[in-house]
């Protein structure tokens, strides 16, 4: 546990996000590495107050699929800073514009170990609300772990959601824009599998499956190719077919329709050894 941030010092900034910047230090103490991510936070007292508060549900998840939080401070200037776990390898995100498009039995075993990191949270009723590729952690041991859970439905009661739309709405699910169409039974879980389902589509054919590639739609033609539009599909690929068959589990619009973490943890592609 780190007890006082004046006993960490800052190595280098590894990335920064919709919400603050990402930073390595190290405690001086223990010369153990961490990512430590300051979040800025420049609502008015109360509202940081009830974040921080909620903050601390993040410091009592103990799953090994899932970024371990160390400690949550309030710094004199408002911001939020939390001492997470440092994934030596980055993001998936990082990763597919580093090394390239994943194959399938990696992504076989992401998704095994993000499902694994899903069924923690939602047997805990916690809805992640946010997984995306940027948020799915790597180290070297290929350990994959969920990153930001809780954060994003926390801060969406400060920013509006779609002000950073890439960062926040390019994966959600069709409900979450349109309940009335694709929400019976909305209980949010589901949202989660969606995300993972485009998720697992643009580390496999290698960009945002709802744009060309190189393109970023606007906010609008994205949520119409959301809520109007085909889901995206690995048809006509050379996927196999338990590849495929699992993305359309992943990836029904209609919520009830979709695969719930449990139904998709005893899907063939995740079960079967390659
Ligand atoms: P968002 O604000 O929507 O979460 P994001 O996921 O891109 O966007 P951050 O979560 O702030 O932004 O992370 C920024 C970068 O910091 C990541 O892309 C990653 O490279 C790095 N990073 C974040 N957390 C860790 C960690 N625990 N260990 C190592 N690197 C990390
Ligand atoms: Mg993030």
């Amino acid at each position: 546990e780190v007890d006082r941030l004046s006993d960490l010092e800052k190595l280098q900034v590894l990335g920064n996000g919709n919400s603050g910047t990402v930073y390595k230090v190290r405690q001086k103490r223990t010369l153990q590495t961490y990512a430590l991510k300051v979040i800025h936070g420049d609502c008015d007292t109360t509202v940081r107050r009830q974040i921080f508060r909620e903050m601390e549900i993040l410091r009592r998840t103990d799953s090994p699929y899932v970024v371990r939080c160390h400690g949550i401070f309030e710094k004199p200037s408002g911001d939020i800073a939390m001492v997470l776990e440092y994934m030596d390898s980055g993001t998936l995100d990082n990763l597919l514009h580093t090394i390239g498009t994943f194959s399938e039995s990696s992504l076989a075993n992401i998704s095994r170990q993000v499902l694994n990191g899903l069924n923690y949270l939602h047997s805990h009723k916690i809805v992640h609300r946010d997984i995306k590729p940027s948020n799915l952690l790597v180290n070297s041991k290929m350990e994959v772990k969920i990153a930001d859970f809780g954060v994003s439905k926390i801060m969406c009661r400060t920013l509006d959601p779609c002000d950073s739309y890439v960062g926040t709405c390019a994966y959600m699910s069709p409900e979450r824009f349109d309940p009335d169409t694709y929400g019976a039974n909305y209980n949010g879980y589901a949202g989660d599998i969606w995300s993972l389902g485009l998720t697992l589509v643009e580390l496999y054919v290698g960009h945002f499956p709802f744009s060309p590639p190189g393109q970023k739609p606007d906010w609008a033609s994205l949520m119409c190719a959301i809520c109007f539009g085909e889901p995206p599909s690995l048809q006509e690929s050379s996927a196999s077919v338990e590849f495929r068959d699992f993305i359309q589990c992943c990836l029904q619009k209609e919520s009830s329709k979709r695969w719930t973490v449990l139904q998709l943890l005893s899907h063939p592609f995740v079960t079967q050894d390659r």
